[in-house]
């Protein structure tokens, strides 16, 4: 990879694009709200995947990972970030992603280690074993 590239401490992805919402909601969601410009190289270096949203070749199937939840957020129109209530810490935590009703399917839920597939507008989640989960 060559030239610059640009990151952000609200997230562990590299981005190509300084307009990539994903990037902006990362620098929201960092201390300093501040997007640095480093060489492509160094990013390879540390091994930063690419930003789903403005970076990474289309796809059409992503497991729901803490790390990718801002970007596939930004990249499933209908979705928002999925919480419930964690007893033990008496708090809502985010479990994943809600993708809201759309073409006809129903709102379902993706939770980490699940996965999501696209077909032609359509978004469809098919859950990982408990042993993945
Ligand atoms: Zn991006």
């Amino acid at each position: 990879m060559t030239g610059t590239v640009y990151v952000t401490a609200g997230s562990g992805s590299y981005h190509t694009d300084l307009a990539c919402k994903a990037l902006d909601t990362a620098r929201l969601n960092s201390r300093t709200g501040k997007v640095r410009v480093i060489p492509a190289d160094e990013a390879t270096a540390q091994q930063r995947p690419a930003c789903l949203v403005c970076t990474a070749p289309a796809a059409t199937e992503w497991v729901v990972t803490k790390a990718n939840l801002g970007e596939l957020w930004e990249l499933i129109g209908p979705s928002k970030p999925y919480y419930s209530l964690n007893e033990t810490a008496d708090r809502a935590v985010c479990d994943g992603l809600t993708i809201r009703e759309h073409k006809g399917l129903p709102r379902v839920v993706a939770r980490f280690g699940d996965t999501i597939r696209h077909d032609r507008g359509r978004y469809t989640v098919h859950p990982a074993t408990e042993d993945v989960r």
